[in-house]
């Protein structure tokens, strides 16, 4: 049976995070975006209506909502500014390796460390040598009694310099590839960890993120979250988990960009009309709402999927892939609407722009969504 019916629920939970955008977010997100800020009084805010976390299972204190749920709140958000709903998903992204893999104790401790608090976690696949190649990270690891020491350098990292533990993907031997890969739990104030350089961004950049150095950290035995091997599967599932809401947060920016076009259009003239009246501006403004919705729907069904048991990382990577792609052209035809007012920052659509690029980039670049999904197919 299909419905594409949002509950009562569903109904409220999208309002709530509406208003909140509207409110909280729209007014300041101009601002951060030219002081490179994250606004951590905003991420408090939304964590206070639990608008964040909200994938954390109510035994761990979370308000279990799933992963649908989720991600319409993400698509809400990312309405009033992608960077700062990157780093309110970015939480989501560390968080997911623990509720996939996590002991109870590690749930207990980490999760509910999350939900007690107004607190920030990091996600660290990517290094120097490259985030594409997962496999190929060269972080190390070394057994120490029941211990674990890790070296390495993570860079790109989202929330880095708020983070209270980082997870990490480090290998007992860069040459096994991803069967030396293991992934762990790792305070933010032990001793040996370093947040480095601060990014100065193209857009998003009302989120944080930074390089983190790992020099000799010891890592208590009973913060391994997946041993070699494990670890690589772990961050491919993650992957899995996390990609629908991509496609979320592009969907939110795409709708941003048609509601601004639209009513620029209406009231910007020229050769004695709206300029809505004229069949090219139409076009791309039908081209934005055909975007935006099919982005929706898929986006929803990935989602839907990991809720109800659906094994389907092709349709997540469809919905990272086709959104982020999708939501970059739609922004290159809003600054087009507003012609030259599109390329100032005294209008919001040129943020917008800038914003949608790393969408094509982060979480598995659009190339790799294309290799997620040709393989698959190929299989
Ligand atoms: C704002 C921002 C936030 C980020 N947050 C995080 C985070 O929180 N945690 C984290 O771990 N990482 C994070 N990243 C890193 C991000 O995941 C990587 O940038 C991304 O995976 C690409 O890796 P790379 O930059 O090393 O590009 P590379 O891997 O060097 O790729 C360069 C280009 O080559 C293409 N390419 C590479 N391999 C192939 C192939 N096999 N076939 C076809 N094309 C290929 C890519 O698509 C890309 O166009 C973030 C990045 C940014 C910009």
């Amino acid at each position: 049976m299909l419905s594409f019916q949002p509950s009562e629920e569903q109904e409220a939970l999208m309002e709530m995070a509406a208003r909140f955008t509207r409110e909280r977010i729209i007014p300041i997100a101009a601002q951060c975006d030219q002081e490179a800020r994250f606004p951590k009084e905003v991420f408090d805010a939304a964590w206070e209506l639990g608008l964040v976390n909200a994938t954390v299972e109510e035994k761990y204190g979370g308000a279990g909502l799933g992963e649908l749920n989720n991600a319409l709140i993400a698509e809400q958000l990312a309405y009033g500014c992608t960077g700062i709903q990157t780093s309110m998903l970015s939480n989501t992204l560390a968080l997911t390796p623990i509720i996939l893999a996590g002991s109870e104790s590690q749930k207990k401790k980490y999760l509910g460390m999350m939900t007690e608090a107004p607190l920030l976690a990091s996600y660290c696949t990517t290094e120097p040598s490259g985030g594409s190649d997962v496999a190929g990270l060269q972080t190390r690891f070394t057994k120490k009694g029941n211990d674990y020491v890790i070296n390495g350098e993570k860079c790109w990292i989202t929330n880095a310099s708020f983070a209270s533990f980082f997870i990490v993907f480090a290998t007992c031997d860069p040459t096994l590839r991803h069967k030396g890969i293991a992934a762990f739990i790792v305070d933010a104030d032990s001793p040996g960890v370093k947040v480095g350089k601060h990014e100065d961004k193209l857009g998003q950049r009302a989120s944080d993120t930074a390089t983190v150095h790992f020099d000799d950290v010891l890592v208590p035995g009973e913060n391994l979250l997946a041993g070699p091997g494990e670890g690589f599967k772990l961050a491919m599932e993650t992957f899995n988990q996390t990609r629908p809401d991509i496609g979320a947060m592009a969907t939110g920016l795409m709708q941003r960009c048609l509601d601004e076009s639209v009513a620029y259009a209406k009231q910007r003239r020229s050769f004695g009309q709206a300029i809505i009246e004229h069949q090219m501006v139409q076009a791309m403004i039908a081209d934005m709402a055909i975007g935006c919705e099919a982005t929706r729907l898929l986006y929803q069904k990935a989602a839907w999927n990991l809720d109800n048991g659906v094994r389907s990382p092709i349709v997540s990577s469809y919905a990272k892939a086709f959104g982020a792609d999708t939501a970059m052209q739609t922004s290159i035809d809003a600054v087009q609407v507003f012609g030259g007012n599109g390329y100032v920052k005294d209008y919001p659509v040129e943020k917008l722009m800038r914003d949608a690029k790393v969408l094509q980039i982060y979480e598995g670049t659009s190339q790799i969504q294309r290799l997620v999904i040709a393989r698959t197919l190929s299989r």
